[in-house]
């Protein structure tokens, strides 16, 4: 067994980071898909196939964001250095923080 998997700052050193996912603006996105298709409902053929449409894809597409967002920024929050970690050291820092 390998010792549990911290990310440490590739400036300083410090294991006080924080990493940032798309997430949050999925949920956002998701949310505005939503709206557009709500007040698309209400306008006839523009609204239908064109307003909905484009709602419809932004809800599918924040779905999918997370899914094949392959690097994530890390902020220090020490030194404020910002970097990248691929999934694979991601999915393992979650594990190690669980
Ligand atoms: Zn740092």
């Amino acid at each position: 067994m390998e010792g549990q998997k911290v990310i440490v700052c590739k400036n300083c050193g410090s294991n006080a980071i924080q990493v940032t996912t798309s997430g949050a603006n999925g949920c956002a996105f998701a949310g505005f898909g939503f709206i557009l298709i709500c007040v698309g409902i209400w306008i006839p053929f523009i609204g239908w196939f064109i307003v909905m449409p484009i709602g419809a894809l932004m809800m599918i597409s924040s779905f999918l964001f997370p899914l094949l967002q392959k690097r994530f920024s890390v902020n220090c929050q020490n030194c404020k250095h910002k970097f990248y970690i691929d999934k694979e050291e991601y999915e393992q820092y979650k594990e190690s923080i669980k």
